[in-house]
């Protein structure tokens, strides 16, 4: 089976889900969500990352490039993208890390390597495992063979997707995960398509397929001022999820948070998006009360 490509593997994280949990960070998304906090797993491919003020100007990825595609310059590095193979070689040799590669290749073994050594303090913690990305579900072949191995294993297995998926791929995980974590963005589709470069529909019908079965769902919404956060949005939101079949929902809302800035400027991106912040407390609180009345439990973080 062909490895896929993983951005990041983060141990001890407390934020993606219940417990102490392992986060393995799938590349490649379908969406290009503006308030994104992880813009390198946009793309599917492997990326350099560079970062100015960690660089020494030793000049020694100049030397390690066999293509000629770095060059020191009084700004600091520049690499010539038509020329640069991603071999990785710069990165390999940066004494700072100035230079970094994003993306590698790993195989079942290599993760199931990583995820084994947490399992004592998954245990302890009632935590487990996570695969984000990213998209996941974009890697149905290495996904379905993890999520098989941490079942034999008893490890708690649970899918942060943006429901961006074919439904039977996703139904199919279903059946082999305990818990998704599943971002709702917003409820009009043309709004939608604006701020995430797709339309909404396929997602809302696998969220409404998802509730069918008995795989236990927190949905998350990410609050963004003058994107999402107005009453019409947030009504029809709670509509939808209080219309969902099974369980009432939970809901994690979570407020914008500005730390994918440093991360664009080390992928060479100008992000020039109009400027993103959260919604005020008093807004946050209102937001709260919207789903409230429709029977909702929301709150923030998670
Ligand atoms: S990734 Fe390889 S080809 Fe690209 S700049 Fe670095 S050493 Fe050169
Ligand atoms: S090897 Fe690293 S620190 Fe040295 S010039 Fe290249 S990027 Fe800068």
């Amino acid at each position: 089976m062909n490895p896929s490509l993983i951005f990041d593997i983060k141990r001890y994280a407390i934020n993606d889900g219940p417990g102490v949990r392992t986060t393995v960070f799938f590349k490649g998304c379908p969406l290009h969500c503006e308030w994104c906090h992880n813009p390198e797993s946009y793309s599917a491919q492997k990326q350099k990352l560079y970062s100015k003020e960690k660089c020494i100007g030793c000049g020694d990825c100049v030397e390690a490039c066999e293509q000629h595609a770095c060059v020191l310059t009084p700004e600091g590095i520049k690499t010539d993208t038509t020329l640069c193979i991603l071999c990785g070689k710069c990165a390999e040799v940066c004494p700072t890390k100035a230079t970094e590669m994003s993306g590698e290749l790993r195989s079942v073994d290599e993760i199931m390597d990583v995820l084994k050594r947490d399992v004592p303090l998954m245990e302890q913690s009632a935590g487990g495992v996570t695969f984000s990305g990213g998209e996941p579900l974009m890697h149905p072949e290495l996904l379905i063979l993890l999520l098989d191995e941490c079942g034999k294993m008893g490890i708690h297995r649970c899918i942060d997707t943006s429901g961006m998926s074919n439904s039977e791929l996703l139904l199919e995980v279903a059946e082999k995960t305990e818990l998704f974590l599943f971002d709702l963005k917003m409820m009009d589709s043309k709004q939608h398509r604006k701020f995430t470069g797709i339309p909404n529909d396929t997602i809302l019908k696998n969220l409404r397929k998802l509730a069918e079965t008995d795989v236990q769902i927190i949905i998350r919404i990410p609050l963004i001022k003058d994107v999402n956060d107005n009453d019409d949005n947030i009504q029809k939101t709670a509509e939808f999820i209080a219309a969902l079949p099974g369980e009432p929902r939970i809901v994690n809302l979570l407020p914008f948070h500005n730390s994918a800035v440093k991360k664009h400027e080390k992928l060479g991106q100008i992000h020039d998006s109009r400027p993103l912040s959260e919604p005020s407390a008093q807004r946050q609180t209102r937001i709260i009360e919207i789903f409230k009345t429709n029977g909702i439990q929301a709150s923030i973080g998670g």
